[in-house]
């Protein structure tokens, strides 16, 4: 294989064969193909567009450019989940240990956060002393012991996805299907999962603003988690706002833990309880998501989900006294009430401003090496489809400063539409992709 006829191949709008796209992706990574001619094959492959075999074929590739995580020892049934990411999704905090109380086993790999999303280890980080760098014997261990883990990735796992991704945000080859597709699911097959449950967002606060695009994306993730060999099956779900009151790293986790007691019902809590009856039914212990989603609800009202919760914080080092005391997490000294200002319907948000307003008081980072407050945030307190007076309080924003405080409170304000007429509540889940899960 000479590189430079691959790249033109791809130019021409041939399709390759899997075992060129394999050699080529495994070249690049013993560094046999550079940079540029790889920035140039993503180019050509984004213009021209990659088949779902080569979809199936770069997939497979990118997994077998690195480690895969065992998980054979494990008695299972093993599952895995994975959001595409937007505002106030702390899912994981409670997926994770309601999926364990229904008898699955979880490992989660989970990543830090840039940009207007936050990562799950940022908002673990928040817990004061939890670890999240595990040992691969640890991490079996821990997960046979008390159904889940999360933790970052240590295992060299995927480096091709890793190089790939670093050239594609420099080349404006980031935004292609079949690229965000195998670029997701070599990570997830390669975590070693039996099952996996991709919760594909959309709308204003989703990397895939539209949902013609989010379903195109879930069944493409779909159908090469099935190739992988692995039970997957999608949600697509609203991000048209945040999903959760909290957007900030430590208030994640408090409102995690009030969903946990069941204290706290409403969208987010929803959610965590579909995405886990859908796990359920591909892990093969529900018949539909809706008897997977009650066993949800009677492990979130039993307090089984909320006794897994604190075993996993225990476990990896965690004051397990947070679950009883939040306030033991950190917090932060300004609490700067943001009122509607006007009499209406809220008839949109964009939710992405949010989530740059939550990140400019310092709950998120604009750059990798950024230090994030893992105190502070915007509590979002109002829905598309809620009337308000001009009193209402719409967000809260908990900041270092007033300043800082009062800016944010104005982005927030920018952010939302209002209406005189009512306005509808926008679905919380819009589909559900993958014969699985009927
Ligand atoms: N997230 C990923 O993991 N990969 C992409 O290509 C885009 C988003």
């Amino acid at each position: 294989m000479r590189p430079i006829d691959v790249i033109a191949a791809k130019r021409d709008g041939q399709e390759l064969p899997a075992e060129t796209v394999r050699e080529f992706v495994l070249a690049y990574t013993r560094d046999d193909v550079a940079d540029y001619q790889m920035a140039a094959f993503l180019m050509a492959g984004y213009l021209n567009g990659f088949s779902h075999d080569e979809a199936v074929a770069l997939t497979a590739a990118m997994v077998a450019s690195g480690d895969e995580l065992d998980l054979s020892q494990l008695s299972g049934p093993t599952v895995d989940k994975h959001s595409t990411g937007g505002v106030g999704d702390g899912t994981t905090l409670v997926v994770a240990p309601l999926a364990a109380a229904l008898g699955m086993q979880v490992v989660k790999l989970s990543g830090r956060g840039l940009g207007h999303t936050g990562g799950t280890l940022d908002k673990l980080d928040a817990i004061p002393g939890m670890r999240t760098e595990l040992s691969g014997e640890e991490l079996i261990a821990q997960v046979e012991r008390i159904g889940l883990a999360v933790c970052a990735q240590t295992a060299d796992l995927v480096p091709a996805d890793k190089a790939m991704y670093a050239l594609r945000d420099v080349t404006a080859t980031v935004d292609d299907i079949a690229l965000i597709a195998s670029s997701v699911m070599s990570k997830k097959l390669a975590g070693g999962a039996g099952a996996i449950l991709l919760d594909v967002k959309t709308g204003s606060g989703a990397f895939m603003k539209d949902l013609d695009a989010a379903r195109e994306l879930a069944e493409l993730c779909v159908a090469l988690g099935e190739a992988g060999g692995r039970a997957t099956g999608a949600l697509i779900t609203d991000m048209s706002q945040p999903l959760a009151d909290a957007v900030g790293n430590a208030s994640e986790v408090r409102e995690a833990v009030e969903v946990l007691r069941g204290e706290r019902p409403g969208r987010f809590a929803d959610l965590c309880v579909a995405l886990a009856g859908h796990m359920a039914v591909l892990a093969g212990l529900a018949d539909s998501g809706e008897q997977g989603g009650q066993e949800a609800r009677e492990a979130l009202a039993s307090g089984a989900a909320l006794e897994r919760f604190g075993a996993f914080v225990e476990a990896q080092g965690g004051d397990p006294r947070i679950v009883d005391d939040p306030s033991l997490l950190p917090g932060a000294p300004i609490s700067h009430d943001v009122r509607a200002g006007r009499d209406g319907s809220l008839e949109s948000v964009d939710a992405e401003a949010i989530g740059r307003a939550a990140a400019s008081v310092g709950a998120g980072r604009r750059r990798k090496e950024d230090e994030i407050d893992l105190g502070v945030g915007i509590d979002f307190l109002v829905r598309v489809g809620d009337p308000v007076d001009g009193d209402r309080v719409v967000a809260r924003v908990l900041a270092r400063d007033e300043a800082a405080a009062e800016t944010a409170g104005q982005a927030v304000l920018d952010a939302l539409t209002w209406s005189d007429a009512p306005v509808d509540a926008p679905p919380l889940v819009h589909a559900v992709i993958g014969s699985r899960l009927g």
